[in-house]
């Protein structure tokens, strides 16, 4: 295990990553996690040294893979690569080298050999119109996939709008009958819900498997409570704003110069749960409401449909 770790520090100071940066992002992940500071050293073990790398196979439905690029590609730049080091990826269309049969083959394999052990994460809504004529990978349909992979994991990560709730391709009037996975399978889903998804919520929803064991606690709709327990309004800086009724009414007024609330503006943040003001993106830089813009719901069920128009008041 000390080698292990040792190896580990080295291949970051390679990276140009000190271990103070990294026990930084650890801490940062414990707090979001909701665990306390005593379990900061846990969770880097999880990336130092882990004990288990547990399967993956991850499926891209109707999606545009933002979801996949939020994980990979827009946080830390050696996150993505730490990630990619605890899930042992056994299929992603996106990232794996194969391609055609041979890729279509890695799946097959993938599911006879780690049945009921994989996690499957899913992007994308499902369409169910037309026999799901609507989408295919390989011949088959999503919703064939679907039905035929989800079944056999130990878990599914809905990661994304999309494959949480439908998303836009699930909005009024929804042609092709899209729906999430969980509606086109049956199955319990846990949602990392976004359009795009926090990258943060996914990979403390992964450590916290690796580390506790089991799946983080969710509410009501399958979404971790970690990450979705309280509303954007609950968490915004901007409150004492709202409270004090100082409102934007017009975008680039003098208002909006003075951080004044978004609510008039079209700010759905009283009725949307996620941890964007704490969490934050693009390496916790800023989020929607900080550079000036509404809230619109990304997270919520529908909110295509239920928060729009998105410059208009709730
Ligand atoms: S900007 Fe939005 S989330 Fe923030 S206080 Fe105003 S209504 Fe609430
Ligand atoms: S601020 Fe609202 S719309 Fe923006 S990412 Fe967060 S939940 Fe989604």
């Amino acid at each position: 295990m000390e080698k292990e770790q040792k190896q580990f520090y080295e291949r970051l100071e390679q990276k140009g990553v000190s271990r103070r940066d990294f026990m930084k992002f650890c801490t940062f992940l414990t707090a979001t996690m909701g665990l306390s500071s005593s379990f900061v050293p846990k969770v880097a073990e999880v990336f130092a040294a882990p004990s288990q790398r547990p399967p993956v196979v991850w499926l891209h439905f109707a999606e545009c893979t933002g979801c996949s690029e939020s994980v990979l590609r827009s946080m830390y730049p050696w996150i993505d690569e730490l990630v990619l080091d605890i899930l042992s990826i056994e299929y992603h269309e996106t990232i794996m080298a194969a391609a055609g049969h041979q890729a279509e083959e890695n799946l097959q394999m993938a599911m006879k050999k780690y049945a009921g052990k994989f996690i499957c994460v899913c992007e994308g809504g499902v369409a169910t119109k037309y026999d799901g004529g609507w989408g295919k990978v390989g011949g088959q349909t999503f919703l064939e996939i679907a039905r035929d992979v989800v079944p056999k994991a130990a878990a599914t990560i809905t990661i994304g709008n999309c494959s949480s709730f439908g998303g836009i391709q699930a909005a009024a009037p929804n042609p092709g009958g899209y729906v999430s996975v969980e509606k086109a399978t049956g199955v319990k889903t846990l949602k990392i819900a976004g359009c795009p998804p926090n990258p943060v919520n996914f990979v403390g929803t992964v450590v916290n498997y690796l580390l506790l064991g089991k799946l983080p606690a969710l509410d009501e709709l399958g979404r971790p409570l970690f990450a979705y327990g309280k509303t954007i309004h609950d968490q915004c800086p901007r409150r004492a704003h709202f409270e004090n009724d100082e409102m934007v009414t017009e975008f680039g007024s003098e208002e909006a110069a003075m951080g004044y609330c978004l609510y008039q503006v079209g700010c759905k943040g009283p009725e949307t749960y996620n941890n964007c003001p704490v969490v934050k993106f693009n390496d916790g830089t800023s989020w929607p409401v900080e550079a000036g813009h509404p809230c619109i719901g990304c997270s919520e069920p529908n909110f295509w449909d239920t928060m729009t128009p998105f410059y208009e008041e709730l």
